[in-house]
């Protein structure tokens, strides 16, 4: 398959959607990033790399981190994690405090907000130094010692962030979390702000595509049972509430971000990651979307 050669076809189809929709500003510091960017690398199973555009350049990757952070929970918790956490898609915004006070303070899963602050306080309570774990973790996976937090976007996230904080204290009010309510919102904002590039996530997505080769990364091991599992998760709650959508159009398990990042495996043949900040109105990025929607049509390679 010449995936070089099907990335610039795509990028030329994509291209009367590049105005579309507009970056996250909730985020102070994710105003400030140049909405018109775009990168996409693939990184298969049998170790070859394709990149396209800005692969290189390193974005917030935000909502993706919960990903990284729902292996090491599993990892640490096995299927009691689930006492605390649903697996069910949402259908609701990834901030609703509707569903949150509806079903008692019980995330519907972990990739909405709710879940990844739980998540939070569940790696609060496990480790002594859980920013040192988590970044160790990624760049494990990512087999890349330079990959690193924003502490900037963090602090700006928290000096606006009400809603998660709200989420955070109807949690603690349920008694689902157990650590003090700043300290979890910090944690959790630090894992949203890690930065990396489309190169970078695709290649530590690699081990979630790969069932092949054990799951062991810094203090991370998974059997391939939940790796699997995880798939499923990323496959039906990955998208906010369009993950059908996303499931219908590309139709591979995956994650995005409001960074404008999007990342999306197939299972034992590559991970891909793509780019692009300017999001449509349910917070996934207009051409990652579109270009992930080519690129399965195209190379007929979708898990369906
Ligand atoms: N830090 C962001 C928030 O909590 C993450 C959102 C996202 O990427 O979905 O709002």
């Amino acid at each position: 398959m010449d995936y070089q050669k099907i990335l610039e076809n795509i990028y030329t189809e994509i291209l009367p959607y590049a105005k579309e929709g507009k970056q996250a500003d909730y985020i102070p510091e994710l105003a400030k990033v140049n909405p018109d960017q775009f990168g996409m690398c693939i990184n298969t199973v049998s170790g070859e790399t394709y990149s396209f555009k800005q692969a290189d350049t390193r974005f917030s990757i935000q909502s993706i981190s919960k990903v990284f952070a729902l292996a090491m929970c599993l990892s640490i918790k096995g299927d009691n994690l689930w006492k605390k956490i649903g697996k069910e898609p949402s259908g609701t915004a990834f901030n609703s405090l509707i569903q949150l006070e509806i079903e008692k303070g019980i995330p519907r899963n972990p990739f909405i907000n709710a879940g990844a602050i739980v998540m939070a306080d569940i790696l609060v309570s496990h480790f002594e130094d859980p920013k040192t774990e988590f970044l160790n973790f990624v760049r494990a996976l990512a087999d890349n010692d330079t990959i690193t937090y924003n502490e900037k976007t963090a602090i700006s996230e928290r000096e606006t962030g009400y809603l998660n904080a709200a989420i955070a204290n109807l949690l603690k009010y349920h008694g689902t979390i157990e650590n003090d309510i700043e300290t979890v919102l910090h944690f959790y904002f630090l894992m949203c702000s890690v930065e990396m590039s489309c190169n970078e996530l695709s290649k530590a997505f690699l081990a979630f595509a790969n069932h092949s080769r054990p799951f062991d990364y810094a203090s991370v091991a998974l059997t391939t049972s939940q790796v699997k599992r995880m798939n499923a998760i990323m496959q039906t709650c990955g998208f906010y509430d369009e993950a059908g959508e996303f499931a219908y159009l590309v139709g591979l398990p995956g994650k995005s971000g409001v960074g404008g990042g999007i990342v999306a495996i197939y299972p034992m043949l590559y991970s891909v990651a793509v780019w692009s900040p300017r999001l449509n109105s349910k917070g996934n990025s207009v051409m990652g979307i579109k270009a992930l929607e080519l690129f399965t049509t195209e190379t007929k390679e979708s898990i369906f």
